[in-house]
């Protein structure tokens, strides 16, 4: 099998495995265990809060861990909600968020909160002037822009946004859960107040998350109890997911110094070529410059994605229509939609994404696979 569904989840890197190990047989203590074992796997928990503080350019006390990424996004939102409070305040969000930012922000607008959508081009990337326009500096608010999209993995203007919302006194949260580890991201350069990590998206476990909140930002935990993650998320610590979410993250960035992410794009261009050169009819979506290197969204006219996808799939690619949260439902993607495609066309898609387990080789079957595939 071939595996082009990156964005949908990752495969657990080996290293990633080897470092969970020892928490899940003999070191099983409770960090919060007064003992020598006990400070033992505290420390590992340390080790793994300056590993993802590494990756981010944060602060190791900026690092709190979470279930996943859908908590991250919901901590941040409810929290928020509490501190601008629902009369004169103001919500502004893009048209293509994930569902994890989209349906607790709708959560805050049934029960009376002012939330505004901001379009995207036709390349995927915020309309800044429509943003600019909805940020009201007269009003408390925050602003929840992702950093890169899920489905196209076109990176937004992030620094721009974050500035425009600050000059307003807004909080700033981004959901980057498709962007680490498949891009820089620094909190060191970019002024937002929360970011959101998932472990699964870059070769950690599923069911691990991570959420920066700078230092000095006002935080209402979403579940109390025993005080764990310096209060802000209690519960006693899921240590080997944490210790691999560490490693990952300590991964990636070793990926991304010695040009580990360059060799993907190269790949991932090699796909867009070679499938520009195979099919007669394609259209390569997003924009170009502003992008992660390890996503292709291909559509192909008059083809229909959920036909292709189960020939794909037998002929042995695994890969996604739109995005994975959208497979078997009969309704195009929202961010299509958002960028302005025809049903058409938002049907005909697929999202193609590579991985640092990704080869060579596979990408010139996949081009194979799909060029023949897509003749019937
Ligand atoms: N936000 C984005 C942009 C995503 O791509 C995903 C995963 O698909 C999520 C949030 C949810 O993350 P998790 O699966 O860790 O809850």
């Amino acid at each position: 099998m071939i595996y082009l569904d990156s964005n949908a989840t990752t495969q657990v890197h080996p290293r990633v495995v080897d470092a969970m190990m020892p928490y899940l047989t003999g070191v099983w203590y409770n960090p919060s265990s007064g003992y020598a074992a006990g400070r033992e796997v505290k420390a590992a928990i340390a080790n793994a809060r300056e590993q993802v503080a590494a990756l981010i350019g944060a602060s190791p006390d900026e690092i709190v861990f979470t279930g996943c990424g859908t908590e991250s996004n919901s901590m941040v939102i409810k929290s928020l909600a509490r501190e601008i409070g629902r009369k004169s305040s103001k919500v502004v969000v893009s048209e293509i968020e994930h569902s994890a930012v989209l349906r607790p922000t709708e959560a805050m607008a049934a029960v009376g909160f002012d939330v505004e959508r901001v379009d995207v081009h036709e390349d995927g990337r915020l309309n800044l002037e429509q943003l600019s326009d909805a940020i009201d500096d007269s009003r408390p608010g925050f602003s929840s822009i992702m950093w890169a999209n899920n489905e196209t993995g076109v990176i937004q203007p992030l620094a721009e946004a974050a500035e425009i919302a600050k000059a307003a006194g807004w909080w700033v949260h981004t959901d980057a859960i498709q962007a680490v580890g498949k891009v820089p991201v620094r909190v060191d350069e970019i002024p937002v107040d929360f970011l959101s990590i998932s472990g699964h998206k870059f070769h950690a476990p599923k069911g691990v998350g991570a959420l920066f909140i700078r230092n000095g930002t006002p935080f209402e935990p979403m579940i109390r109890g025993g005080g764990q993650e310096g209060g802000h998320r209690s519960g006693t610590e899921n240590v080997p997911y944490i210790v691999g979410l560490g490693e990952a993250a300590a991964i990636m960035l070793e990926e991304m110094s010695n040009g580990g992410l360059d060799r993907i794009a190269v790949l991932r261009d090699r796909l867009e070529t070679g499938l520009g050169e195979r099919l007669n009819r394609v259209e390569f979506n997003g924009s170009r410059e502003h992008r992660t290197g390890n996503v292709a969204h291909v559509s192909i006219p008059g083809k229909v994605a959920a036909e292709m996808l189960p020939k794909l799939d037998a002929a042995g690619i695994q890969c996604s229509a739109g995005s994975a949260c959208m497979t078997g439902k009969n309704q195009p993607s929202h961010v299509q939609k958002a960028m302005g495609f025809s049903d058409e066309k938002a049907f005909s898609s697929l999202r193609l994404s590579l991985s640092i387990f990704t080869t060579e080789a596979e990408v010139d079957e996949a081009i194979n696979i799909i060029a023949e595939t897509v003749k019937d």
